[in-house]
């Protein structure tokens, strides 16, 4: 068994336990931190402040002579990164020096981190900062606070390499096939002849030896992401500045909503990294990065293929792709899905993460409950809601409707009052419908989840939901 393997069975040692969720604060995550404040092992200093004025501090590992930059987050709603360095930071600091890793790297490397870069983007779980830019294209025109600070601790640090953490759109598919992309890496392009100099050629060799290693455990779910080139990012910007620079990106692993297996992957890509550049044992092979398939965009969430619709007198077949959303509340946290109805037509290039054939189905659009049938939240049971679904009723308001109702924890759309309901397919409108074969309904899609009628799972569906 090599190290990582090890590493493999051993990381929930330093799974950070405080950290479960995506979605946490900027204080939530120096609450955690603060454990490491009287650290011989990490040190911390302050770079400067978010334009909300929160803190952003740079921690520094080991004495080596070698460099390396991480940073994550600069993309608010991007924190599987910030979880894996903290398990990191747990690593460091607590074990033992298994497998002799840790002392090569602490002796050879500096480690320098950036966790949480854009904490104001992060607080309310977007991509932007405060002032509403990307920091990703302000490498160059620096308007934002957090550019600023990071293009400040390139220039004071001068990393031999650098990590740029991020989590990608996780509808990317693996080249032209049906598979979601676990992870995807690029070693960023400085030009736009992409031109490999020996620096970036250093990146692309260890890229090489982590889509390797990382084939084992990812059902070769890899990817590499596109290389043109971008002046104003920071991967691009600080490649062209001599330093092997590294893009990671995290998508998707199956019925794993809060990313923690695509935090260990990262946990363990970046350990073999750093142990790589610690022994000076970067192998002269850049295949394997090239022969890595490009991130395809071919996927949807939910396939409907070959439905009978008819609207007005207009009879068709088609295929329908619903997406669906992943939303926060900002007051408490509390997640929710809004769908869509993003195609309809001849959907054939295209693949869902999950299909189904409705040859013979017909699409038929739901009715609103009756005003006299109004109920209270706590009489809405599974009893009552199979009758509404029956009746092809799948929009309700309540007696009691409050803010808490609209994360819909039933197989059915709890709504306000004011509401009408089209009878057409209307694109990036949420999907909710009923297919029935002659008349006998089949499934229900209630913002945008496939209901399968004869077969209700309430618990799930409550799950789901959630
Ligand atoms: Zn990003």
């Amino acid at each position: 068994m090599d190290f990582i393997q090890q590493l493999f069975h051993i990381y929930d040692n330093y799974k950070e336990p405080m950290l479960t969720n995506r979605r946490y604060s900027h204080s939530d995550l120096m609450l955690v931190l603060k454990k490491f404040d009287n650290s011989n092992v990490i040190k911390k200093n302050l770079l400067g402040t978010s334009v909300e004025y929160r803190q952003i501090f740079l921690y520094k590992i080991g004495s080596g002579k070698k460099k390396v930059l991480l940073w994550s987050q600069m993309h608010g709603d991007e924190s599987t990164a910030t979880s894996a360095f903290v398990d990191l930071f747990n690593f460091f600091e607590y074990s033992s020096n298994e497998l002799f890793v840790k002392e090569k790297i602490l002796q050879e490397l500096t480690l320098y981190f950036i966790p949480m870069l854009n904490p104001d983007g992060a607080e309310k779980f977007i991509r932007f900062n405060a002032q509403g830019i990307d920091i990703n294209r302000d490498a160059k025109s620096l308007q934002s606070p957090e550019a600023k600070i990071l293009l400040k601790a390139v220039e004071d640090i001068k990393p031999d390499f650098a990590f740029n953490m991020h989590d990608q759109d996780y509808r990317w598919s693996v080249g032209g096939n049906d598979k979601v992309v676990a992870l995807s890496f690029l070693a960023p392009a400085f030009d736009d002849a992409k031109t490999v100099d020996p620096t970036r050629e250093k990146a692309i060799n260890l890229l090489s030896g982590i889509i390797k290693l990382l084939s084992d455990y990812t059902e070769s779910r890899i990817t590499r992401y596109s290389d043109d080139y971008e002046p104003r990012s920071f991967g691009d910007t600080i490649a062209g500045r001599g330093i092997s620079t590294i893009l990671v990106e995290a998508g998707r692993w199956q019925n794993d909503l809060e990313k923690s297996y695509l935090r260990k992957l990262n946990f363990l890509v970046l350990l073999f990294a750093m142990s790589r550049i610690a022994e000076n044992f970067i192998e002269n092979d850049s295949r394997k990065y090239f022969e890595t398939p490009y991130n395809g965009k071919f996927l949807f969430d939910l396939i409907l293929r070959k439905v009978k619709l008819k609207i007005n007198s207009t009879e068709s077949i088609v295929d329908i792709a619903i997406n669906r959303e992943f939303h926060f509340d900002d007051n408490d946290r509390s997640s929710y899905y809004v769908s869509s109805v993003e195609a309809v037509g001849d959907l054939s290039p295209f693949y869902g993460i999950e299909e189904v054939s409705c040859e013979n189905y017909s699409l038929h659009f739901p009715k609103y409950s009756d005003e006299s049938l109004k109920l209270n939240y706590n009489e809405l049971n599974s009893g009552v809601i199979r009758e509404y679904l029956q009746n092809d009723i799948l929009f309700l308001s309540l007696n009691d409707f409050s803010r808490l109702d609209k994360y819909v924890r039933y197989p059915i759309n709890v709504i306000r009052n004011e509401f009408s309901l089209d009878e057409k397919l209307i694109i990036s409108k949420p999907a909710n419908f009923i297919l029935k074969e002659e008349k006998i309904t089949k499934y229900v899609i209630i913002n945008g989840f496939l209901i399968d009628y004869n077969n209700i799972n309430f618990e799930s569906v409550n799950g789901l939901f959630l």
